[in-house]
């Protein structure tokens, strides 16, 4: 690292949605700063605090012990009134007034456009760190919290299947991801479930109930009796997983029953993945500001890390493993027929 600026005080806050080891992340920042003397104040609840001159000082000891645990000690929060011009200003008047060389935004791509705005109105550095289950940013491989997000779906729909399979029913497991498919995705995939219903397959070729019931008699023609377990993203169906279940239920007379896992998805104990990227993360944000760099995410690709402007982080979209989906629809899927192309 050559040529590194005389630094003195940077920030950080956590943003939006929280996610499983942003508090590894916020750890990481921290010892990254105690590591190269940097002085670190934390805004408490985002942006909000931000505006609210809501901050305390860290330093190590304030951060021990705190990767092991979901959620963020220094809270997060949405604050709608952010977006505007005034917002920005105060928010960099209150950043000099503390005189902070730079600011550590850990948060998903809300979070980001916030990051962008304010840095039209202040002369710091920004540096973003993908803390997001949806694992919906450009530019990283993977976010801190998608990990473990997908690992509480699965055991989840692990759970659902026992129930189901004694009596054989059909169950619908709502998981989080409005915008982005991956966990669904992913979670179906590591659970064996028969259908998924993800938001960038909605898009395309939005499915009816007659195509669902059609899929679920076809399957239980070829495997007999027993369970049938979809995954449903959310705000991919009217009414949710609750509607789908009593129209498939009501219309059909299949036994189908909802499972809404909702927030559940946010909490425990961070996947082993998610505390180590988020470890890494944390440190390289903290590098970045030293190298001078300003208004990109930190990210991770291939084991590499790298800097992406932030914008680029929400206007491109990383697509869902095709060769997952091709399994999921083509090898798994036991109604369709065996094709010797290979
Ligand atoms: P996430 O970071 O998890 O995507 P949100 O979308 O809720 O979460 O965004 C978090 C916060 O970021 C918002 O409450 C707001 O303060 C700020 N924010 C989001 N979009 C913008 C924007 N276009 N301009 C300025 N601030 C924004």
């Amino acid at each position: 690292m050559s040529e590194q600026k005389q630094l003195t005080r940077i920030a950080v806050l956590t943003s939006g949605g929280d996610a499983p080891g942003m508090n590894a992340a916020l750890r990481a920042v921290v010892l990254a700063a105690e590591h190269y003397e940097l002085q670190v104040i934390g805004f408490k609840h985002g942006y909000q605090g931000l505006l609210e001159n809501d901050f305390l000082p860290l330093c190590a000891a304030d951060v021990q012990h705190i990767l092991q645990y979901s959620g963020t000690i220094i809270k997060s929060a949405r604050c709608a009134r952010f977006k505007e011009v005034e917002a920005a200003q105060q928010a960099a008047a209150i950043l000099d007034q503390h005189g902070i060389d730079g600011l550590v935004v850990i948060g998903g791509d809300g979070s980001f456009r916030g990051a962008e705005h304010l840095a039209n109105y202040w002369s710091g550095q920004i540096i973003g760190v993908p803390g997001t289950i949806d694992n919906d940013l450009y530019g990283t491989d993977v976010t801190i919290g998608f990990t473990t997000a997908v690992a509480i779906a699965m055991d989840a729909l692990d759970k659902i299947r026992d129930t189901a399979d004694a009596m054989d029913r059909v169950f619908i497991v709502e998981v989080m991801g409005r915008h982005a498919g991956f966990i669904g995705l992913n979670s179906g995939v590591a659970a064996g479930a028969e259908r998924m219903i993800l938001p960038e397959l909605q898009k395309d070729k939005p499915l009816t109930i007659a195509a669902i019931v059609k899929h679920i008699e076809r399957v239980k023609q070829v495997r007999g009796d027993g369970s049938y377990v979809m995954v449903l993203s959310e705000h991919q169906w009217p009414g949710g997983a609750v509607a789908l279940a009593e129209q498939l239920e009501a219309q059909h007379g299949l036994p189908c029953r909802p499972c809404l896992l909702g927030h559940i998805q946010r909490g425990g104990s961070p996947a082993p993945a998610d505390r180590i990227i988020a470890s890494e993360l944390g440190v390289h944000a903290v590098e970045l500001i030293l190298q001078g760099q300003t208004r990109v995410m930190a990210g991770l690709q291939a084991n590499q890390l790298v800097a992406i402007p932030l914008p680029e982080t929400w206007q491109k979209k990383n697509p869902l493993n095709a060769n997952l989906l091709r399994i999921s629809q083509d090898i798994f899927n036991p109604v369709k027929k065996r094709q010797n192309t290979l």
